[in-house]
């Protein structure tokens, strides 16, 4: 069995993006398609998905993109998919092909099925026998990358592409293949048969359930929150469902477990999804615009409900800043109106410049403020009678004998806190593609014996 996590070196790479609409196709469904037009070529290694920057203001869905290495195939190999019947291999190890046919293949087939008509689909192409550097992808993950700084790149590394439109997705593509991953998961997709794309899904719920349960190293399938299958999109594309992990192996299992609609074709992806690889330390005064960051901050102020129950959160690091939680984001949002000034939290989020936040996707709790609350009001010390308030702030009486007492006089005692230190997250429906679930956080409990998704 090959190596599951090798990344090709010596082989030909072959990237595109930008290949979909909200009204149609998917990129990962193209590599279906390309691996399947591919086939005079050995895939080597497994092809790979990637998510750049979820901050990028043109993206229509996930922004991601999907780079694939071929050549002549050596060594050992290992089922990644089955395409139009046929099963797809891989191996470990190859030489590499001849980067304009490779290239000249696969355009035709994004020609003849990107979704052109979309103002909004630019595709871009890339084929190359060296991966442009890494710095590329950490640049696209993180932060927005100018067109003709990466045809420079491309142009050095000796690549062919092909741009269309205003050849954006050249951008993504590039950023695809030059991603070495540091952390990495995988995902198993099963497409729809083409007569059934548009039409409702038909997936077993309860298998999917069960295959949750029965998996140990399988995430995001089921939204245990909000009662909500969360494998299958929502849009008319040809994805029938996608099933993550950090167990390769385990999602091709997991893939038979699902019921209903049988699927027309399936590709196993290695991927950086899950990973908070869009994520940058940072502190407050150095944000800026389309970056993700994580901050060690206290709260300043007490959170606001606001419409749409939405809470808003003052926080701040010597630089203050508010922290928007929104109502989709369930028991993170619950968990944010129960902080209190002094409390010191990590929040991971995107910047948004107007008006100012930063929307948070996670947080972690790293130390409670002691809250002090009254337990009883004073005791009448003529009378041994308990006395009345007179308002807030007024002090108290002794309704017997008329004797006052200060508000400093009242019995206090420790609150109990309405949030628990530790990690808080939103449910499985309300996160990104690139967001790391707690469970695979070092200091998250990995255990999904004992933390469901
Ligand atoms: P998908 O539906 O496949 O999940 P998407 O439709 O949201 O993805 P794309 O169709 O891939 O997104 O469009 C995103 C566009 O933004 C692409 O053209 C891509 O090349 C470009 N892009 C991605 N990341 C960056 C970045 N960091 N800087 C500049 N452009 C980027």
């Amino acid at each position: 069995m090959p190596s599951i996590d090798a990344i090709p070196v010596t082989s030909t790479h072959l990237a595109f993006d930008d290949t979909d609409s909200p009204d149609g196709m998917c990129t990962t469904y193209l590599a279906a398609l390309v691996i399947d037009a591919l086939r005079g070529w050995d895939l080597i290694g497994l092809p790979r998905l990637v998510r750049l920057n979820p901050n990028v203001p043109w993206k229509t869905r996930g922004n991601a993109a999907v780079s694939l290495s071929v050549g002549v195939g050596s060594g050992p190999r290992r089922l990644c998919g089955e395409v139009d019947g046929c099963a797809i291999e891989a191996y470990e190890r190859g030489a590499p092909a001849e980067p304009r046919e490779v290239l000249d293949v696969a355009a035709r087939v994004l020609e003849a099925n990107a979704e052109f008509s979309c103002e909004n689909t630019n595709p871009g192409i890339v084929c190359c026998n060296r991966r442009p550097p890494q710095r590329l992808y950490w640049s696209a993950v993180r932060d927005v990358v100018a067109l003709s700084d990466v045809e420079g790149i491309l142009e050095k590394n000796d690549a062919v592409w092909k741009k269309y439109k205003n050849g954006r997705g050249v951008i993504g593509a590039s950023a695809a293949m030059s991603w070495r991953p540091r952390d990495r998961t995988w995902e198993v997709i099963s497409y729809r048969d083409a007569g059934r794309i548009g039409t409702q899904r038909d997936i077993d719920s309860a298998s999917v359930l069960r295959m949750d349960k029965e998996t140990l190293h399988t995430f995001n399938n089921y939204d245990y929150e909000t009662r909500h299958v969360a494998i299958a999109p929502a849009s008319p594309c040809p994805v029938l469902f996608g099933i993550r992990g950090d167990s390769a192996d385990e999602l091709v299992r997991a893939r038979d477990m699902i019921r209903g609609e049988e699927p027309a074709s399936w590709i196993l992806f290695m991927t950086n999804q899950g990973t908070d690889d869009h994520i940058v330390h940072r502190r407050v005064g150095d944000l800026r615009a389309n970056l993700s960051a994580k901050m060690a901050v206290e709260v300043v102020g007490e959170p606001r409900t606001i419409e749409g129950g939405h809470v808003v959160v003052r926080v701040s690091d010597g630089r203050e800043i508010d922290a928007m939680f929104y109502e989709p984001s369930g028991s993170l949002t619950r968990a944010a109106r129960a902080l209190v000034p002094r409390d010191r939290i990590v929040v991971f989020g995107s910047y948004r410049e107007t008006p100012r936040a930063v929307n948070v996707e996670k947080m972690r709790v790293v130390g409670m403020q002691r809250v002090i609350g009254k337990s009883r009001n004073p005791v009448c010390p003529d009378c041994g009678k308990s006395m009345g308030s007179l308002g807030c702030g007024q002090g108290y009486r002794c309704k017997r004998c008329g004797r006052r007492a200060s508000e400093a006089e009242a019995e206090t005692s420790e609150v109990p806190r309405a949030i628990r230190g530790g990690w808080h997250e939103p449910p499985v429906a309300s996160r990104r593609h690139l967001y790391k679930p707690v469970r695979r956080m070092p200091n998250g409990n990995i255990n999904k014996l004992l933390i469901r998704n």
